[in-house]
């Protein structure tokens, strides 16, 4: 198989019925490779995953991947697409190997031997081959959101969206699937929408920040933590100070730690000799960029 092209969304913009702009002129090139799409909850994630697996048209712009016009081919698009829902349904109470190889049907394999192997390669992949014929119902979270996997690796997608796939999964359940989903990104588009920074820290190469419909960062993990390079800064507090601290400094985030209010300010400089400097991370980038927003949309400056 030749390696997967590059998505390509130009100006995409949609707008519900009731006059929602969840998306706003969207532009994106998305490598292969683990792409993670962060936002906060309303901020148009599902809706830009939705109009990609083309479950949604769009109000205006325009989606290809290598030679496919999504919007206008969708069937072609279809054909090599795996998609993991946010919210993957009523779970039936057939075994996981009956309802794989029915989706199997579905997605168009029809041999019968064929499938069998493609089942159970697939089982195998999700590390559910032990638990095939137990009924999904009675499945973990993980195990669902594993089962969801192969589902969406049925007929060797090149170009697979999963939207918010670690809400819910317990620690250990959720770096299981993070495993799994970076084997798959070696060789494929695999778009992660999510509102856990750690999942972008721990498997993006590429990523974007998602904000009231419009893309306000995009670039690799690494360059946005050194664009904010010695410009953090932090030392706790007093809760009854924190409303001086927000008046005065650009306060990005606060923290408890230990009973006491940790905050962390954007600054050039130390604000006071107090402050030490905090190494950066993705979740100050996200924070300062959230923070940035909300300033520039006149709202209230509540930190995360
Ligand atoms: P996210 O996935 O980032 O939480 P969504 O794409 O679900 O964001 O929602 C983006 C915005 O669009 C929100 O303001 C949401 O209320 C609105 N929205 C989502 N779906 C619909 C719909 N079917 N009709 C009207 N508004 C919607």
């Amino acid at each position: 198989m030749s390696p997967s092209p590059t998505l390509q969304i130009r100006q995409l913009s949609h707008v519900y019925p009731n006059g929602t702009r969840a998306l706003d002129q969207i532009d994106l090139e998305i490598p292969r490779g683990m792409f993670g799409l962060l936002g906060p909850n309303g901020a148009g994630k599902s809706s830009l995953m939705r109009c990609l697996a083309t479950l949604q048209i769009p109000s205006a712009g325009s989606i290809r991947f290598g030679d496919i016009d999504v919007l206008a081919e969708p069937e072609r698009i279809r054909a090599t697409l795996g998609y993991l829902p946010q919210d993957f349904g009523v779970y039936p109470r057939v075994s996981a190997i009956d309802m794989l190889d029915h989706l199997a049907v579905l997605k168009g394999i029809a041999a019968r031997g064929e499938r069998r192997e493609t089942v159970q390669a697939l089982l195998q992949q999700v590390n559910l081959w032990e638990v095939r014929k137990r009924p999904i119902a009675g499945f973990s979270g993980g195990m669902r959101q594993r089962f969801g996997i192969a589902q969406a690796l049925i007929g060797n997608p090149r170009l697979i969206i999963v939207d918010e796939p670690t809400a819910g999964l317990d620690p250990e359940e959720r770096n299981r699937f993070n495993n799994l989903l970076a084997e798959i990104g070696e060789s494929v588009v695999v778009i992660l929408s999510t509102h856990i920074v750690d999942d972008v820290t721990d498997l993006c190469s590429r990523m974007a920040i998602l904000v009231n419909g419009r893309i306000v960062a995009h670039d690799t993990p690494g360059a946005l933590i050194r664009s904010l390079e010695g410009r953090v800064w932090t030392r706790s507090v007093d809760k009854q100070e924190l409303p001086e601290y927000r008046k005065q400094f650009e306060v990005i985030a606060t923290r408890l730690r230990g009973g006491q209010t940790q905050i962390h300010v954007l600054a050039d400089a130390a604000p006071d000799p107090r402050f030490e400097p905090v190494p950066g991370g993705l979740e100050d980038v996200y924070f300062a960029t959230l923070y940035r927003e909300r300033q520039a949309a006149g709202s209230p400056t509540q930190a995360a």
